[in-house]
């Protein structure tokens, strides 16, 4: 590369917009599409390389050799103005990645950004009509296998059902969406386009697990279930703007991984447990993908008696990077595997005690403690471990 180009790129980056992917927001881009005009981090420039040079030509700005012509449509281009035109009708419940998002996010926003333009124009997409119908694979509650199953998305019903197969009369489930979270699950599904649906049923959370073979299938169900949340939120909060009501959409999990934890009685010794931080609901599984908690602990203020603390409590054996959750009926004790991970649940803990409590949390709180009959029966009020 001339010192001349080199120099040119630089001053480039240096400009409002161009110092940050313009895919997922990451800060310093090493790469740039010198087709496109825009400057990209190194995981977004793996996307755009996947799709295909005859949409998106890439090289890294470091190693590449930039001729003058690349040089001159960057300079013409840059993300800001790009994105005017590319990014111009993002619908609101479109999640948008950002760093370290899952795989096929990235990649099915770089494709509908670049190869499928739909953000160019206002067009109804196919994830904001409000109903959605296909096949999806499931996957049995007690059992590590797939099956498929016909899937209705219905925004003006406030459910989403599924049906053994395409035609059947009675649905297996119907879901409503207000009761509903819907998450990116690709790492612990070991499946790239695998989504977990978790719900409340009976008063216990459910999660159902499903995948699509095809990535751009499974993120469009995902906004389908996001735009239709939206919607439904926006007539139940009508002087609310769009832009306030997307941080309520599905989110993924704040924090998920391994804790041992103590039972309830002093005698009791730690066994390991698969934890998820939803909201202000931690909830804890035998094993990653169970179809339902062994229990869950509504997380509340901590004016109102709630506390993380370091270590074990009086009496209590400290397993090593041990802390504890007080709640007003019960102390839990957990023990993770290294500092880090301790840190980590205990930043994200205080957070959400830390939190002011919303109309819905108390929804939720109330729901939680509807105890269920049988084996799924909650902490709150059991003392199953
Ligand atoms: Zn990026």
């Amino acid at each position: 590369m001339t010192d001349r180009n080199a120099k040119r790129l630089l001053e480039l980056l240096r400009q409002p917009g161009n110092d940050e992917c313009a895919d997922c927001g990451l800060k310093g881009p090493e790469w740039a599409s010198y087709n496109l005009g825009v400057f990209l981090c190194t995981t977004c420039a793996t996307g755009h390389r996947k799709i295909g040079s005859h949409i998106s030509k890439v090289k890294s700005l470091k190693l590449g050799k930039w001729e003058d012509p690349e040089v001159e449509v960057l300079e013409s281009g840059g993300n800001r103005l790009v994105a005017k035109k590319t990014e111009r009708f993002v619908p609101a419940c479109y999640r948008r990645p950002k760093p370290g998002d899952p795989h096929v996010l990235i990649e099915q926003w770089i494709r509908a950004k670049y190869e499928r333009r739909e953000f160019e124009t206002d067009t109804c997409k196919d994830y904001t009509r409000g109903e959605m119908r296909g096949h999806l694979m499931k996957k049995a509650k007690d059992e590590n296998k797939y099956f498929p199953r016909y899937f209705i998305l219905s925004e003006a019903e406030n459910c989403l059902k599924y049906f053994p197969k395409e035609g059947a009369k009675e649905p297996k489930a119907t879901i409503p969406l207000s009761e509903m979270n819907v998450c990116l699950a690709p790492a612990k599904m070991h499946q790239d386009n695998g989504l977990q649906i978790s719900y409340i049923v009976e008063g216990s959370t459910r999660h159902v697990y499903l995948y699509h073979e095809s990535g751009h299938v499974i993120i469009n169900w995902y906004m389908a279930i996001r735009s239709a949340k939206l919607n439904r939120f926006m007539v139940a909060y009508p002087s609310a703007s769009e832009t306030e009501l997307v941080p309520f959409l599905c989110t993924d999990f704040a924090l998920e991984g391994y804790l041992s934890k103590t039972g309830p009685s002093e005698a009791d010794g730690y066994r390991k447990r698969w934890f998820i931080l939803d909201h202000r609901k931690l909830m804890y599984h035998t094993g990653q993908m169970d179809a339902y908690p062994k229990g869950e602990i509504f997380l509340g203020h901590k004016d109102d008696g709630y506390a993380v603390e370091l270590g074990a409590p009086k009496n209590c054996k400290d397993q090593g990077f041990t802390f504890h959750l007080v709640t007003p009926e019960r102390t839990f004790v957990f023990s993770a595997s290294c500092r880090e991970e301790r840190d980590a649940w205990m930043a994200a803990l205080t957070a959400v005690l830390a939190r002011p409590l919303r109309p819905q949390d108390n929804l939720m709180a109330v729901s939680l403690v509807r105890k269920r009959a049988g084996k799924f029966s909650l902490d709150i009020f059991s003392l199953a471990q």
